[in-house]
């Protein structure tokens, strides 16, 4: 582990909690191959005590094998990462998940029959947030269901894309520059009806400002939804996917291959919006988790776990 590059990510004037989170998060995504088992395993408990909460990930060892294990969570393939003396799993957690005993992590090794564990899911508590939108973008006419109906089985399909890479890090780069304006689990109401929970980070920022790739990897789509408007998502590896939403002018194509940091399109009001800003989600497992566990140069990011 290097600490001291650790440490130049961090800067000063982060509570001592939250500062000792993520130089143990540091510590797993930044290390060598070799090391970082030795890194997990000092941070996993932390890790596990501190993230296993909806919207969040659980830390899981497999234990050693000669080869990666190949593990499911609600029938998706999950990232595993270590070395033949010890493997370990980073599950992403529904955000709608009750607290207690989280359904089976199912693991099958090189040999034998596959295996099962269980982990347990905490509880958090995630605010609520009241919005007010035109009238006809929350009740949405029989054609406009039918769309977001067919948008959502393609990009619930898109987030099971699964490669066998390795990401470089499980760090991230901030997409954009702006001001946080409403925070990931956020329980939604929409002209005071209740929807769904907020499962990306809205970054607000002026229509045409550039929106870069958190991290490297490849285009695996770039649609116009209905509700995320013009939208790109980029495949990190092993289920480790980002999307960006709402965007005004997308440069990328799929399949392409994208740098961390690469501008791949511009901020823009695109979907269904109150105004110009970044949605941005990350995906573990295809589910959505908090990216805010994962941009640890975010200078605006606010402590939303405690140890
Ligand atoms: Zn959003």
């Amino acid at each position: 582990m290097n600490s001291s590059g650790v440490e130049a990510h961090l800067g000063p004037g982060l509570r001592p909690d939250r500062r000792r989170f993520l130089q143990m998060a540091a510590a797993i995504a930044c290390a060598p191959m070799a090391e970082r088992l030795g890194a997990a395993g000092l941070g996993a408990a932390v890790l596990r005590r501190t993230v296993a909460v909806p919207g969040g990930f659980a830390v899981v060892h497999l234990g050693p094998d000669a080869a990666a294990p190949i593990a499911h969570f609600n029938g998706d393939r999950v990232f595993v990462s270590g070395t033949p003396s010890a493997w370990l799993a980073i599950v992403g957690i529904p955000l709608d998940s009750q607290p207690g005993r989280a359904p089976p992590l199912t693991i099958q090794y090189s040999a034998g029959s596959p295996r099962v564990v269980y982990f347990t899911i905490e509880e958090k508590h995630y605010d609520a947030e009241y919005l007010t939108l035109k009238s006809d973008q929350v009740d949405l006419n029989p054609a406009d269901l039918a769309r977001c109906e067919a948008e959502r089985t393609h990009l619930q399909r898109v987030l099971r894309t699964y490669s066998d890479p390795l990401p470089a890090s499980l760090l991230l780069l901030p997409p954009c520059q702006g001001t946080r304006t409403s925070t990931f689990g956020l329980v939604r109401f929409f002209n005071g009806q209740a929807r769904g929970a907020h499962n990306g980070m809205d970054i607000a920022a002026q229509v045409g400002k550039p929106v870069m790739a958190a991290a490297s990897g490849e285009v695996i789509d770039v649609g116009d939804y209905f509700f995320s408007g013009r939208t790109v998502l980029v495949n990190h590896g092993r289920g480790f996917i980002s999307l960006y939403a709402h965007l005004s002018d997308v440069k990328v194509k799929p399949r392409r291959r994208v740098m961390a940091g690469q501008q791949m399109g511009k901020i823009g009001i695109t979907g269904r919006v109150t105004g110009p800003h970044l949605h941005f989600a990350v995906y573990l497992n295809a589910v959505a988790v908090d990216p805010a566990l994962f941009l640890l140069s975010e200078p605006r990011v606010q402590p939303l776990y405690s140890l």
